[in-house]
């Protein structure tokens, strides 16, 4: 599944291609997870402002309102100037001066929907219930204390519910509870001020890691959502049950929280 630093590496991938074409026209395939939410032929005409990302969405700015892009579970997009045919998979082109942007989504989890506004009541209805944006200037330690205070919820699912701090995913979820030494079972509002401060800095450096790692790979970037991802290849605790920690040598541990899998070393994290 994409997460927020493939989402994040999609954007800066396109963003600047794209920014100033006018649209010439819009495709759609099969229905996505929602409906476009206008007309493909209202598009038209519109122009290309630039590319924002908020959690897991693309935003992408036209001089009259915007379109929302969620990757899903197995959404990626390309923009040539010059694509093929669209296959099976691929679901919308936004086909502009500037080349088409398509989106490719075998399971069609995704969708792409338009708004007239951010804060319209569309745009609200996906974008409302965000937390905090991990990789921006909004996320600092005291208030993500602050956040995580009145949950007594394991702080790997308060992590992934995406409401005190928005796009940290499973992957990056246990790999930041390792670098901080939290387990993933310790209740959120029990964690210190000094821990969450830790906890704080490895959610930032396990995202911006992960983004750089991507923007190393950008040039193959729809192979890099292979089954073996390119993050998972230096990850200390993400799928290594039973392997030795890098850091101790005690074979890490494997438990399911909320239906989805933990990892964690018993020595470097309490
Ligand atoms: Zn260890």
């Amino acid at each position: 599944m994409p997460e927020l630093p493939e989402v994040e590496v999609t954007r800066r991938s396109f963003a600047d291609r794209i920014a100033g074409g006018r649209v010439l026209s819009a495709r759609l395939g099969k229905p996505l997870r929602w409906p476009l939410g206008c007309e493909p032929a209202h598009l038209a005409g519109r122009t290309v402002l630039g590319v924002r990302r908020r959690g897991k969405y693309l935003l992408i700015d036209l001089d009259d309102g915007l379109l929302l892009m969620h990757l899903g579970m197995s959404g990626s997009v390309t923009f040539s100037p010059d694509p093929p045919a669209p296959g099976t998979h691929d679901h919308f082109d936004l086909v502009t001066t500037r080349g088409t942007l398509r989106l490719n989504d075998p399971r069609r989890f995704g969708a792409v929907v338009h708004a007239p506004a951010e804060d319209s009541p569309v745009a609200a209805k996906l974008l409302g219930g965000l937390g905090v944006e991990p990789l921006g200037p909004d996320f600092d330690p005291q208030a993500f204390h602050a956040g995580l205070r009145g949950r007594r919820a394991p702080i790997k699912q308060v992590l992934l519910a995406g409401d005190v701090v928005v796009g940290v995913g499973n992957i990056y979820a246990s790999e930041a509870l390792f670098l901080a030494g939290i387990r993933p079972t310790t209740s959120a509002a029990r964690i210190s001020l000094p821990r969450a401060t830790r906890l704080h800095a490895a959610i930032r450096q396990v995202l911006a890691q992960a983004v750089e790692a991507g923007g190393s790979t950008l040039r193959d970037f729809s192979n890099a959502w292979g089954e073996s991802g390119y993050f998972q290849l230096q990850a200390m605790v993400y799928d290594r049950a039973g392997q030795p920690c890098r850091v101790c040598g005690r074979a890490i541990k494997r438990l399911v929280q909320g239906q989805r899998a933990t990892y964690y070393c018993t020595g470097c994290q309490s």
